[in-house]
């Protein structure tokens, strides 16, 4: 099964797709993930996106999209994946179809998760993210079991950096700007599942599956 997670920040994607993967057995790509851990080793590639996250503006296609494509090419990929922040605009979107069609291939769907943007900021403003692993908790909704530790992997769960208030206004901005026009290309493309992600993470999950089928 090949997946791509629509939706703004904050909506839900990266703790979903981290679920979707476990139950399906396909691989999670998240952008974000690949830059932060870029940024924690220190690569040239951390250090150029580094400014871009930090803005909470997009980072260049030039940087991203040959690298989503590069990592689709990899064997564990053959059985699906899911991607989790790509594509972010109809450049990346357009090269995802472009590459896959070429291959003869294509994805299965777009799951479009929605939630309003005074959501986004609550949720926001309470997420922590583990260092190592990128799982994704939140003080309130979703605290981990341990103060500070990732139940996942033990390590070490921080508040983003791109997390503070003004960025992620600015993160809203240019979801809408740059990432929510891919919702009506997938839409277009018979691609997009709709999913209400303003419900509990465990009803989001059921719903996500319902549309997936076992
Ligand atoms: P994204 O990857 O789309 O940016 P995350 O999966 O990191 O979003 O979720 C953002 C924050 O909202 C996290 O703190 C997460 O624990 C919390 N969260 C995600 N889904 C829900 C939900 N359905 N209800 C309440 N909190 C949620
Ligand atoms: P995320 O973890 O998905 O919220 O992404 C964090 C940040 O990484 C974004 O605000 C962007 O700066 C950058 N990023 C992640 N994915 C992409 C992408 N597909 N294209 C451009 N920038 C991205």
């Amino acid at each position: 099964m090949k997946l791509v997670l629509l939706g703004p920040p904050g909506a839900g994607k990266g703790t979903h797709a981290k679920r979707l993967s476990d139950r399906y057995g396909i691989v999670h790509i998240s952008t974000g993930d690949i830059f932060r851990a870029n940024l924690k080793n220190g690569t040239p590639l951390g250090l150029k996106a580094k400014t871009y996250m930090d803005a909470g503006a997009l980072v260049p296609d030039e940087l991203t999209t040959d690298l989503v494509l590069d990592r689709l090419n990899q064997p564990d990929c053959e059985n699906g994946y899911i991607l989790d922040g790509f594509p972010r605009n109809l450049a990346q979107a357009e090269a995802l179809t472009r590459a896959l069609a070429a291959a003869g291939d294509q994805i299965d769907a777009a799951l479009n998760l929605t939630v309003d943007d005074e959501v986004i900021v609550h949720r926001m403003s309470g997420r922590r993210v583990c260092s190592v692993c990128g799982a994704s908790y939140h003080i309130v909704s979703a605290p981990t079991r341990v103060p500070g530790v990732c139940d996942r992997c033990g390590g070490p769960v921080i508040l983003r950096a791109d997390d503070a208030p003004e960025t992620v206004l600015h993160r809203l901005e240019v979801y809408h700007e740059q990432t929510e026009p891919i919702v009506g290309y997938y839409r277009d493309l018979g691609k997009e599942i709709q999913i209400d992600a303003a419900q509990t993470v465990d009803r989001v999950f059921e719903d996500l599956v319902a549309a997936l089928g076992e």
